[in-house]
């Protein structure tokens, strides 16, 4: 007779490589990806059943028994079980921590599964119209619900948090059941078995949009990358696709780099798909995301829209999963467990037999040589749908047109015939703040940090200098302290253009759109929102400027200054400066009239400057690729960083040789292990940083050699405060 399992592995929240092993109570059955709370040291910890086992090797005097299970069913499907081993392993971060990192933070805490109750939609009712059209219903916000909720709208009926983001209004419960009195609304409870249809889009798709959407092959998980032109409709190629799997019954998984920079895209999701919609970020309160979660693992909700952590959001049947900009380094977790949530989302489409789109107008070179390659099947919108391409971007020399605090006169003659046939002007600058350094002419000085290699920055209205890598601040320096010549700002930001902006054009409304500026809540919004009002109207801002924004009346767009970005030797710098223009001038002519795009260069003839093309991304980026083939870097080789941090520089060094002795003789052929070396940014916040780069042409004698390392260096004493992070397929070498 086959002995009973009576052993549980068990993942636990800590830094450790291993399970702990405990005996389960008589009475109680658990299954693998059961929630658990076990006794550890002296007080008692959450964890993660993994496995079952009938013996253990912790003598049985020694084996401590579960306490309970807060509930009798897995919170983790196999198939999420297997994702999350699977991520440990590949980037060599204990299983516990990846797995219990997994669960929404109150459940992580131990907090109990919440009740679910059902959603309430609202619908218009004929009194509702009336009351709108004669005018009864006067006050702003009352208009406002009403007219979202208007026949031949968006939807017929949508739940609470769709209407708040759709009017922009923070909806109260009473205040809907206020109007439901009246009788201008009715309360609707949808079955989830029989969930409403999802309303129909305002277009037909074009023929590229329909192969697009052809091209998905449901029930299998085969890769397709979507790489369409800014403005091409790749968005709306997403909901019919998503629109054809929920039709079989199947939810979606639907992941978006940040969802505060394109409040838009969710809201149009679910204005598409009302009360099915389940948001998930970091930006909730805690029960908020909880109910979220919840509500997709029971099925009630079978859209998750989410950042990246929302990739191991348990759903049933899955049956389709979308990383839109799957370029941006936001997918890529820069601390703890360092995934990259749009690798991991391919293997869970594999694992789960559901397709994974891979949306982009600038994919990386590893998504572009995939489909190229044919590892996975290739979409192209080239096109918009009014028949348009984004605009030929133009080249302004600065070595002839000076700039004078960043504008040459020929942008500054764009940006006036521009703005008078009535359009606007956004202006891209990758640098926040006012002027960026104090610095002296006399003797070179400048003024950095005291605990990091940076240099402070100005920003108007604070009369201190500033560390954007520690946040240090401290009074502004009027003299050189090596001299005593008086200090010049040197450099340009986002805050200085605008003040040269508003001496150039007095009269044109100007909006500045950096992290400094969208601090508040609310802030971004607003921002967006005058943008879609106003005519002529210039914008300044950082890359957030070059977000999925779809604004109808951009005629121009200036590129104040990449030459740094686009020359640099960080691996990435050049590959997302480029995407960083194409993602601009795609905010360009998306309206009537064609439009322009200025990029002011002192390399006007080089080569990946002569090739922008903004309109065919591919072989824009063709020479790039070239070049990683020839220095076998990726999508033509594999990295990994191992980064070792102390609080002073002898410790690191030391250490860093000890390490990369450990990988020097784990390796095998084919394993390259390059350093240690100082980081870029040697020293950050009073802590110095040191580190080894690991490169191979093939997988696994890379990950081979650094398990076998990284055991061996586990058993050695580390300083106290002496840490070690792995980054697996680093985004930054930086
Ligand atoms: P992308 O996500 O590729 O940047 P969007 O999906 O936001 O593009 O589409 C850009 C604009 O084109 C939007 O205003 C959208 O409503 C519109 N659009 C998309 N598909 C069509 C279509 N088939 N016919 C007409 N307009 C469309
Ligand atoms: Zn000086
Ligand atoms: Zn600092």
């Amino acid at each position: 007779m086959p002995v009973a399992p009576r052993i549980a592995r068990i993942a636990l929240d800590r830094p450790l490589d291993r399970l702990f092993d405990y005996r389960i109570p008589e009475g109680l059955s658990l299954t693998p990806g059961q929630r658990v709370r076990v006794p550890f040291g002296r007080g008692s910890t959450v964890g993660l059943v993994v496995d079952l086992a009938t013996t253990s090797d912790v003598p049985p005097a020694r084996l401590r028994a579960v306490n309970e299970a807060p509930e009798s069913e897995p919170l983790l499907s196999p198939r999420l079980l297997e994702l999350l081993r699977f991520g440990a392993r590949y980037y060599h971060h204990p299983l516990g921590e990846a797995l219990l990192g997994a669960l929404p933070p109150a459940l992580r805490h131990g907090d109990p599964l919440p009740a679910l109750t059902p959603e309430t939609l609202w619908r218009i009712t004929p009194e509702g119209t009336r009351a709108l059209a004669d005018g009864l219903a006067r006050g702003r916000r009352q208009q406002a619900v009403l007219r979202a909720l208007e026949p031949g709208h968006a939807a017929t009926a949508l739940d609470r948090a769709t209407l708040a983001a759709a009017t922009g209004l923070q909806l109260a419960p009473r205040e809907l059941r206020d109007y439901e009195g009246r009788g201008w609304l009715e309360a609707i409870t949808p079955d989830p078995k029989q969930p409403p249809p999802p309303t129909t889009s305002d277009h037909d798709l074009t023929p590229d949009q329909r192969a697009a959407v052809e091209a998905l092959t449901p029930g299998t998980g085969a890769p397709l990358l979507l790489e369409g032109v800014t403005g091409s409709g790749k968005t709306e190629v997403y909901l019919q696709m998503a629109d054809r799997v929920l039709a079989g019954g199947r939810a979606v998984l639907f992941l978006i780099p940040e969802i505060a920079l394109t409040p838009q895209l969710s809201t149009r999701i679910q204005q598409r798909f009302p009360g099915q919609v389940a948001l998930l970020h970091s930006g909730l309160a805690e029960g908020e995301r909880l109910r979220a979660w919840e509500a997709a693992r029971q099925g009630q909700r079978r859209i998750v829209v989410g950042t990246r952590s929302a990739l191991f959001t348990p759903l049933p049947d899955l049956g389709l999963i979308i990383v839109d900009e799957e370029h941006d380094s936001a997918f890529k977790q820069q601390d703890g467990f360092r995934y990259n949530a749009r690798d991991l989302a391919i293997k869970r489409g594999q694992l789960e037999q559901a397709p994974v789109v891979l949306g982009s107008a600038t994919p990386t070179l590893e998504s572009l040589h995939a489909a190229t390659t044919g590892r996975y099947a290739h979409a192209r919108l080239t096109t918009r749908p009014d028949g348009s391409r984004p605009p030929a971007v133009e080249t302004v020399d600065t070595r002839v047109h000076l700039p004078d605090e960043g504008l040459t006169a020929p942008l500054l003659d764009a940006m006036q015939q521009t703005l008078a046939a009535g359009h606007q002007c956004f202006l891209l600058l990758n640098r926040r703040g006012f002027a960026r350094v104090l610095a002296c002419d006399a003797c070179g000085w400048v003024a950095e940090c005291p605990d990091c290699d940076a240099r402070l920055t100005i920003h108007a209205h604070n009369p201190r200098a500033v560390c954007h890598l520690c946040g240090h601040q401290e009074p502004r320096p009027q003299r050189c302290p090596e001299c005593g010549e008086p200090l010049a700002q040197r450099g340009l930001g986002t805050q200085r253009l605008e003040q040269a902006l508003a001496r150039h054009f007095p009269t044109t409304p100007l909006i500045r759109l950096d992290r400094d500026s969208i601090r508040h809540k609310g802030a971004l919004e607003a921002a967006l929102d005058r943008i879609r009002q106003l005519d002529a109207a210039i914008v300044v801002g950082t890359q957030m400027l070059a977000k999925g924004h779809d604004f109808p009346q951009v005629g121009l767009v200036g590129v104040i200054d990449v030459d740094q970005g686009l020359f640099s030797v960080d691996l990435r710098a050049t590959e997302n400066t480029l995407q960083l223009i194409v993602q601009a001038a795609g905010r360009a002519g998306r309206g009537s009239g064609g439009g322009r795009v200025l990029l002011q260069t002192g390399h006007p003839d080089h080569p990946l400057i002569r090739g922008l093309d903004a309109a065919d991304y591919p072989a824009m980026v063709a020479p790039l690729l070239e070049e990683r083939a020839a220095a076998e870097m990726p999508p033509h080789g594999h990295l990994a960083l191992v980064r070792v941090e102390a609080g002073d520089a002898e410790t690191t060094h030391r250490h860093a040789e000890r390490i990369a002795t450990h990988l020097r003789s784990a390796a095998t052929e084919g394993l390259r292990v390059l350093g240690p070396a100082p980081a870029p940014r040697h020293r950050v916040n009073r802590r110095f940083r040191e580190q080894i780069l690991l490169q191979s042409t093939r997988r696994n004698p890379l990950h081979e050699g650094l398990a076998r390392a990284r055991h061996a260096w586990q058993a050695d004493d580390l300083p106290r405060g002496t840490r070690i992070a792995i980054d697996i397929d680093p985004v930054s070498l930086a």
